[in-house]
C-alpha cells in the first residue's frame, strides 16, 4: 500500500537518491495543531508546514485580525504608505537590538535573503559570499547557489562544471552533517562532545580561514548562517564558533547575516532570536516562515549606515509588507507575547527533548537527538557504531507508520535521514507525550 519511488539523480559524480510519496496526504482543514484530512483522518501537525505556522491552524486572534484587515484594505503596492506598515515596523524592531532598527519587507524567505546579499554587496563593495555546509537559504537562483544542501540542487550545466545555480560567486565553508561529525566530504564520523556543545571549535575555524586564504581573498561580502540550521536537520555549531566566524568575516571586511527564517520568533525557547542564543549581533537579519503564520511574508531587518547604501538605489516589491500581510504579522507578535508561546516552546521543547534522548538510548538506529526549544531533530542510523545513514526507504516507512498513528512531522538533513519535529508552538506537553508514544511504537 505504501507507494514509495526512490529516484537516483546524478550530479557532477554525485549521486543523490530522493524519495517520493505516491499517495500524497490531502488535508482540508486545520485548527491550531491540529489538521484533518479529506477522509476525516485527525492529525497532531508536529511540523506546522515547516516551521511555520507558529501559532497553530487558523488560530483565532490572527483569524481576527486578518478578518478586520480584509474588509478594509489588502494592497496599494508599495508606493504608498499606511498605517499598517508602520506599526507592524515598529513593533518587529521593538523586539530586536540596536543598531538593528530598518526595516524592508518581502514576500518569502528566499527573497529576503536575496535582499540581504544584495545589501551586502552595495555596502562593502565585494562580491563572495560564504555559507555553510548542510545550510538551506531559499529556492531562488541565487540562494539555489548559496544553499548547501545537495538535495536542493539540480544539475544546471554551467562553464564550470558546477552543478549549482550561480555557484561561481559562493563558497562553502567549513560545518555541516550532524552535531559534531566532520565533512569536507559529508561523511559521518562521530564525536565525544555532547551534542550541542562540540569544542571542535578551532577545527572549523581553521577550516573557515582556508576558505578565505584560497577562495575569497579580500572580497567578501556576506557570511550566511542559520543560527541552528533547520533543513540540515537541526544542526548546532560547537559552542563560541559563530562568534569567532563573525570575527573573522568582519576583519575580512565581510558582512554576517542571520538567516532567522526558521529560529526566528521565540521557537527556540531561550530567546526570541536565535542569533541571541549564541551571543552574536548581526549586520542584517532575515525572516520569515513564522513571522506571520502561514501568510506569504518575509522581512530584512538591517542598521541605518547598511540601509543608507541601499538606499541609493531604487528597491521595489509589489506585494512586500502589504496592510494584509502587516496586520496579520503584528497579530502574530502580539499573540506570541500574550500567549507567551516562546516559554512554552521552552518548557515543552525541554520536555521534548529529554524524552526523545530516552528513545535514543533505546534503540540502536536513532544516532541523535538535538535541537533548541521546538526547534528538533533525531538523526536515524543504520547502527551506532557505523553512524551510517539510515537508508530513505527505511526513513519513509518509518514516517508512514507514524503518520498512520495520527503524527506528522518533517524530514531532513544532507541524506535525508533526520527527523523534524518543527509543531505550532502551541502544543502542550499531552501532544508531546502523545508524539513520543506514536515514535516509540514506530520505532519498534
Ligand atoms: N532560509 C531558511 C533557513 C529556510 O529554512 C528557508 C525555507 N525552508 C528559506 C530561507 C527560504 O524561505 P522561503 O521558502 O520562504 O523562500
Amino acid at each position: 500500500e505504501r507507494m514509495l519511488e526512490i529516484r537516483k539523480m546524478n550530479c557532477n559524480g554525485m549521486t543523490m537518491k530522493v524519495t517520493y510519496y505516491k499517495e500524497p496526504l490531502f488535508i482540508h482543514r486545520g485548527f491550531m495543531q491540529w489538521l484533518w484530512d479529506v477522509d476525516g483522518s485527525r492529525y497532531l501537525d508536529m511540523f506546522a508546514g515547516v516551521a511555520t505556522v507558529s501559532l497553530g491552524h487558523c488560530n483565532p486572534k490572527v483569524m481576527k485580525a486578518a478578518q478586520k484587515q480584509l474588509l478594509h484594505l489588502w494592497h496599494t503596492s508599495a508606493i504608498y504608505v499606511y498605517p499598517q506598515i508602520q506599526e507592524y515596523a515598529e513593533k518587529l524592531v521593538s523586539h530586536l537590538p540596536e543598531p538593528l532598527k530598518v526595516v524592508y519587507l518581502t514576500n518569502s524567505g528566499s527573497e529576503a535573503n536575496d535582499l540581504a546579499l544584495l545589501m551586502a554587496r552595495l555596502h562593502t563593495g565585494n562580491f563572495d559570499a560564504i555559507t555553510l555546509r548542510g545550510s538551506y537559504h531559499g529556492g531562488s537562483p541565487l540562494m539555489m547557489g548559496l544553499t548547501s544542501n545537495t538535495a536542493y540542487k539540480y544539475p544546471v550545466p554551467s562553464s564550470l562544471g558546477c552543478c549549482n545555480t550561480m555557484c561561481p560567486d559562493v563558497f562553502r565553508g567549513p560545518w555541516g552533517g550532524s552535531h559534531c561529525r566532520d565533512s569536507p566530504v559529508q561523511t559521518l564520523r562521530e564525536c565525544s562532545c555532547t551534542p550541542g556543545q562540540c569544542q571542535a571549535n578551532d577545527k572549523y575555524i581553521e577550516q573557515l580561514k582556508e576558505v578565505f586564504a584560497t577562495s575569497v581573498p579580500n572580497r567578501i561580502a556576506a557570511f550566511f548562517g542559520e543560527p541552528l540550521q533547520g533543513v540540515g536537520g537541526a544542526v548546532q555549531y560547537p559552542k563560541n564558533f559563530l562568534k569567532e566566524a563573525y570575527k573573522l568575516v568582519r576583519e575580512k571586511g565581510g558582512l554576517c547575516i542571520a538567516d532567522e527564517v526558521q529560529t526566528g520568533f521565540g521557537r527556540t525557547g531561550s530567546h526570541y532570536w536565535g542569533f541571541q542564543t549564541h551571543n552574536v549581533l548581526p549586520d542584517i537579519v532575515t525572516m520569515a516562515k513564522g513571522i506571520a503564520n502561514g501568510f506569504p511574508m518575509g522581512a530584512v531587518v538591517t542598521s541605518k549606515e547598511i540601509a543608507r547604501t541601499f538606499a541609493e538605489g531604487l528597491h521595489f516589491n509589489t506585494y512586500g509588507g502589504n496592510p494584509l500581510a502587516c496586520s496579520i504579522a503584528s497579530s502574530v507578535l502580539d499573540t506570541i507575547k500574550e500567549d507567551k508561546l516562546q516559554e512554552n516552546c521552552a518548557v515543552v521543547g525541554t520536555h521534548l527533548l529529554k524524552e526523545l534522548a530516552k528513545l535514543r538510548d533505546k534503540y540502536e538506529i536513532v544516532g541523535d537527538v538535538r535541537g533548541k526549544g521546538l526547534h528538533i531533530g533525531m538523526e536515524m542510523v543504520k547502527d551506532k557504531a557505523s553512524l551510517a545513514p539510515l537508508p530513505p526507504g527505511d526513513m519513509a516507512e518509518i514516517l508512514e507508520d507514524i503518520k498512520d498513528m495520527g503524527v506528522l512531522i518533517g524530514k531532513g538533513g544532507i541524506y535525508g535521514q533526520t527527523f523534524r519535529i518543527q509543531p505550532p508552538m502551541c502544543i502542550t506537553k499531552d501532544d508531546a507525550n502523545f508524539t513520543l508514544a506514536v515514535f516509540d511504537q514506530a520505532l519498534q
